[in-house]
């Protein structure tokens, strides 16, 4: 059974089946909300619902710890009947801008011992459309998807880049390093939201744990490309220096925005030396920051790093949680997306 889904102070409205989560039934009709894992854990989808019921669209939570009182998260809900929502943002998309194409590595290289930096080209003449921080799928043999962060900008479209972690036993990632130039690749992009509020003018913090450095250096890129100007500070969290696999692009955004501040937090603290800080990415931001009221903050990896940056930030150090912006490195199969 269909139900009728309004957005509050709007005239759109949509349809939604009984089982079927908000999040997918909006991007089924065109409507975008904010989302990145779709799976429970980023909290990035959490709104109100101000009229009507909702349950589970499938066996998760529909709330966790980052709904505010009142808030559901849309990728795990289902409406028991007509409803009013309020999510924090929604924008018109076209869904035939989302592509599918058979992409070809050209180049694989491995940038520290565990992580691959896989370039692919698209077929001649056909370009990638995507916001910088948005990630593609890659469709692997036995029909499921992994999920991959964009790491190049969008005005390079005749190819992307990703930097993949390698995990043990991993179906796709574990494999990664044995990809060879010509080798052929099933993708479709874009997803997510995890991009730049271009209307803010304020300081904003990148915080990015292990190859979650991907969307950060896509968003850095595209600020660099288009002369945005903002004060910027960056923390990079690994285990070790080697983690720290891309310090040349550090680099090259340092000699452009002089002011940037670029912090490498190395957890296993005993190799850190200069600037780097011996502890992890939440760590280092609470030290290197009294106060993060009137920040932007952007942080990106797996779901334990990007909650104790959350904490730290909006419960230690005073940042509006509107102001973080996550995009989380959540494991296995990605989950079902709208066509
Ligand atoms: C929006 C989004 C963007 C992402 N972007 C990137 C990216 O840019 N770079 C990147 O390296 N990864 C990224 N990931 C993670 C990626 O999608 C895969 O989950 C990861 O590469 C593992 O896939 P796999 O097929 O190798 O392992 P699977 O076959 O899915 O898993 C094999 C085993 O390893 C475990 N496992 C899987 N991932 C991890 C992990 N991270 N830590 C510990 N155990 C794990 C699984 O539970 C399972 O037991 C992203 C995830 C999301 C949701």
């Amino acid at each position: 059974m269909s139900h009728r889904i309004a957005i509050a102070n709007s005239d759109v409205a949509f349809d939604c089946a009984g089982n079927e989560s908000v999040l997918d039934a909006a991007a089924r009709a065109g409507i975008e909300l904010p989302y990145s894992c779709r799976k429970g854990v980023c909290g990035n989808c959490a709104g109100a619902v101000t009229q009507g019921e909702v349950g589970a669209a499938g066996n998760g939570a529909i709330v966790n710890e980052t709904c505010l009182p009142g808030q559901v998260l849309f990728c795990m809900c289902a409406p028991r009947g007509d409803l009013q929502i309020a999510p924090v943002s929604w924008r018109r998309i076209d869904p035939a801008a989302r592509k599918r194409f058979t992409a070809k590595v050209y180049r694989n290289q491995l940038a520290a011992s565990d992580v691959s930096v896989l370039q692919l080209r698209l077929p001649a003449g056909q370009r990638a459309k995507f916001s910088a921080g948005q990630y593609l799928q890659v469709a692997l043999p036995d029909g499921s998807t992994r999920s991959y962060s964009m790491a190049n900008a969008p005005h390079e479209s005749d190819a992307v880049t990703l930097h993949v972690r390698h995990v043990q036993g991993g179906a796709f990632s574990a494999r990664v390093a044995q990809l060879v130039p010509g080798d052929l690749l099933e993708i479709e992009l874009p997803f997510g939201a995890f991009s730049l509020q271009e209307e803010q003018a304020r300081p904003v913090v990148f915080v990015a744990g292990g190859t979650g450095f991907a969307p950060v250096k896509s968003i850095l890129d595209d600020m660099l490309k288009r002369r945005i100007d903002r004060p910027v500070t960056l923390i990079w969290g690994a285990r070790q220096a080697e983690g720290i696999y891309l310090r040349a692009a550090v680099a090259r955004w340092q000699k452009q925005w002089p002011q940037m501040r670029f912090i490498a937090a190395l957890s296993d603290g005993g190799e850190a030396s200069g600037e780097d800080f011996a502890g992890r990415p939440d760590q280092a931001l609470l030290a290197a920051f009294p106060d993060l009221r009137g920040h932007e903050l952007y942080c990106c990896g797996s779901p334990a790093m990007v909650h104790a940056v959350r904490e730290a930030a909006v419960q230690h150090r005073g940042l509006d949680a509107g102001d973080f912006h996550s995009d989380v490195f959540v494991e296995g199969p990605a989950a079902h997306t709208a066509a």
